[in-house]
């Protein structure tokens, strides 16, 4: 690690005008978290648990969930920790899963549309968050809502499971319920959807993915797949314009976050949280002790404004050269 990051490693993340903007990190498991911890994360934003249902044979059982969750939970200490339930299908296969070829897997059956079909497994996966979280809140979140019936839907299952738990006197922690801003559908219903969350994250890979029609993965649309798109960056500065209206807690999980030149317009749009891998936190902790958010403000507008992808990287290298 350059030595000139060394010293935020420990230093609570905020701009040059103390704008607080709390750096999470996007973990897989216990050993992700341990070493995100080291590089200074201030949080957990995303734990993608559906790695710890990939290449093996069969899915985690609540025991093994419950050992996992808790080992993060111990981790974290007194610092928050959202646990994504689920996420398969599309870019994320698992076999046992036995998911039928899709021609559009992206626009098919994944993440939250499997949660009815295998309700076995989404059942093991909130009780074993639950029994976790006697030990210390947790933020739970869904990913890939699309609507409201969705995140009502979820809402019953959790009630139900804790109306059980409680009837077999079974102690569960408490919990808070937030979803995942990645559908561009979900992005127009936030006044529809704040009454039933607790906190939203933009996931900018799939929402940039799916608002630009652009697949995340593949080369050739590459030049059209840019969370820098004008376009996007609108659709964010809405969407954190909302969910502040709703005053609720709003994050960003997607690679967005770790970019240091995309950083400004991060604090132009006032979110409270980013949330990126461990090795990118000490020099995010830097740039953003550099920044001043009225200008980062201003330049967001700028980008807005801007007619393309490249004007908006043209802005923001001047912008690099301006600060430091
Ligand atoms: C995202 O879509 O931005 C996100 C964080 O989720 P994932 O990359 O795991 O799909
Ligand atoms: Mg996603």
């Amino acid at each position: 690690m350059n030595e000139r990051y060394h010293p935020f490693i420990d230093r609570l993340a905020e701009t040059r005008d103390r704008q607080r903007l709390e750096i999470g990190a996007n973990i897989v498991g216990v050993e992700d978290a341990e070493q995100a911890f080291g590089q200074g994360a201030e949080s957990i934003g995303l734990f993608r648990t559906e790695m710890i249902y990939m290449q093996r044979e069969q899915a985690p059982d609540e025991k093994e969930q419950v050992t996992t969750y808790s080992k993060i939970l111990t981790l974290a200490e007194e610092r928050p920790v959202i646990i994504r339930t689920m996420d398969v299908g599309a870019d994320k296969p698992v076999d046992y899963f036995e998911l039928e070829e899709e021609e559009n897997p992206f626009l098919g059956y994944r993440a939250i549309r499997l949660y009815p079909e295998f309700l076995d497994l989404f059942r093991i996966q909130v009780r074993a968050i639950l029994i976790a979280a006697r030990q210390k809140s947790v933020l739970v979140m869904i990913p890939m809502v699309s609507c409201l019936d969705e995140v009502l839907w979820v809402r019953d299952v959790i009630h139900t499971i804790q109306e059980e738990m409680g009837q077999d006197n079974e102690v569960y922690g408490s919990i808070r319920l937030g979803i995942m801003l990645e559908v561009p559908s979900a992005c127009l219903i936030i006044d529809q959807l704040a009454p039933w969350v607790d906190f939203f994250s933009i996931g900018s890979n799939d929402l940039a993915q799916y608002f630009l029609a652009a697949d995340r993965d593949n080369e050739k649309v590459g030049d059209l797949y840019s969370y820098l798109h004008p376009s996007f960056l609108r659709l964010l500065k809405m969407v954190t314009h909302e969910t502040r209206q709703h005053q609720r807690w709003t994050g960003l999980c997607g690679e967005m976050a770790a970019d240091l030149e995309a950083l400004p317009l991060l604090v132009g749009l006032g979110l409270d949280e980013i949330s990126l891998p461990g090795t990118f936190i000490p020099a995010i902790k830097e740039k953003l002790s550099h920044l001043d958010s009225s200008e980062c403000r201003k330049l967001l507008d700028q980008a807005i404004a801007c007619n393309s992808i490249q004007a908006v990287q043209a802005l923001l290298r001047a912008f690099r050269s301006d600060v430091t």
